[in-house]
């Protein structure tokens, strides 16, 4: 009796360590080709656009050691983005994958749609957006449990470069490069380090969040010309930029605030949050628009990428002046400065650029309503609409992707 039991046991247990075997070749070969950089990319998984998935259905079929996949607009140079599907990328120890809850365009990232932008092929594609708002899916750090609502502060510094060095974290020269895997919002979901993480308040709304970056910006711009209670403000551009200067500049003190745009939604907007006046430049001086200002402003805020705008900023100043280059023309192509004006005038010309130590304070003006951001966003898209949303930046001032939309 003993013998033909045992055979039927013995079986069953030769069959069961072949099936425990093979589960942990195939989850150890899952978990390996999720990695990033994947060695295998094409050979067992590959993107969909590429056209092999005919391994990823094979994962597919079997929900247990099934690769997640999410969308995501990669960026392969000049004018070349593409929605398509890629892994969702694995976070290391010292990382947090996010949730993308939204992603707000920067200004400067319409030219990603544009095919003489100049920019070098990608060949392995790079997610653009850095105005992350996510949910916390995965992390190693206490302090940021699964669940948590966060702005991502898109200056991560090496510490050791010169401009870290001296204090200057966000003009750091090593700042890791945006790629497939790490970083962009314009996706499903975003890897970052707990450092960039600021947690929302409860009651502040994803979708107002989602301004944090760009009113940081803003804020250091304005440290940088330390606009001063009863200065004149003169504003080029009424872009989403220039709504949030007005709305600072107000708070800084300034006695009168003017913008100078040609788009009536636009000045209109900025009227509607705290502007005096608003002129069209075309039409009307705008030195002349407005007795406060015949002698010029006392801070002057280019938001135009046009080389004029700079020309016209230094002569729109008043003695003693200060001309922010906020907004300028791209690489290689100058403006025409007058140096007698400088030095009759002894006008000051800054650039600012990202943002230093405010986005803690751009966080809590958001949360406390004391700028008001909602009424700028006048365009949510969802991820696969957001290659057409790029391509018309006269659509909306400002734009926010909401991948769930
Ligand atoms: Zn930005
Ligand atoms: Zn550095």
């Amino acid at each position: 009796m003993v013998f033909p039991v045992s055979i039927p046991i013995l079986l069953f247990m030769t069959i069961t360590n072949y099936i425990i075997h093979a589960t942990n070749k195939l989850n150890a070969l899952s978990s390996w080709c999720s990695a990033a950089p994947c060695p295998a990319n094409g050979l067992l998984w590959s993107r969909v656009s590429d056209g092999i998935n005919t391994p990823i259905r094979f994962f597919e079929q079997l929900p247990h050691w099934r690769i997640s996949l999410m969308k995501a607009i990669l960026n392969y140079g000049a004018g070349d983005l593409r929605l398509e599907s890629i892994p969702v990328p694995q976070a290391q120890d010292d990382q947090v994958l996010l949730k993308v809850l939204a992603c707000g365009i920067c200004g400067g990232e319409y030219k990603l749609a544009k095919a003489s932008n100049g920019a070098t092929p990608a060949a392995a594609g790079i997610i653009p957006g850095h105005e992350i708002i996510g949910e916390v899916v995965q992390s190693a750090t206490d302090t940021l449990p699964a669940g948590t609502r966060v702005a991502v502060s898109p200056n991560y510094s090496c510490g050791l470069c010169e401009a870290c060095r001296t204090g200057h974290l966000y003009l750091c020269v090593n700042r890791p490069k945006r790629t497939a895997e790490i970083g962009g919002g314009y996706a499903d979901y975003a890897l970052v380090y707990p450092g960039q993480c600021y947690a929302l308040p409860d009651d502040l709304e994803t979708l107002d969040a989602a301004i944090t970056e760009t009113l940081a910006c803003c804020l250091h711009g304005v440290e940088k010309v330390n606009i001063q209670p009863g200065e004149r403000v003169l504003i080029i551009g009424a872009g989403a930029n220039a709504q949030l200067f007005v709305q600072i500049a107000r708070i800084r003190g300034a006695s009168f605030v003017m913008v100078v745009d040609n788009l009536k939604d636009r000045t209109e907007m900025a009227l509607s949050l705290g502007a005096d006046m608003a002129v069209d430049a075309a039409e009307q001086d705008p030195l002349a628009a407005s007795p406060l200002l015949s002698n010029g402003a006392d801070v002057v805020i280019v938001n135009r990428g046009r080389p004029e705008a700079v020309t016209d900023a230094v002569n729109w100043c008043a003695s003693s002046g200060r001309v922010l280059c906020y907004g300028v023309p791209p690489a290689g192509i100058p403006a025409p400065i007058e140096p007698h004006l400088l030095w009759k005038k002894e006008v000051s010309v800054v650039g600012s650029r990202s943002y230093g130590t405010s986005f803690g304070a751009s966080l809590a003006l958001i949360a406390s309503g004391r700028i008001q951001v909602r009424p700028i966003i006048t365009r949510v898209v969802a991820l696969d609409e957001t290659i057409d949303a790029l391509r018309t930046p006269q659509a909306s001032i400002k734009t926010v992707i909401v991948p769930s939309a």
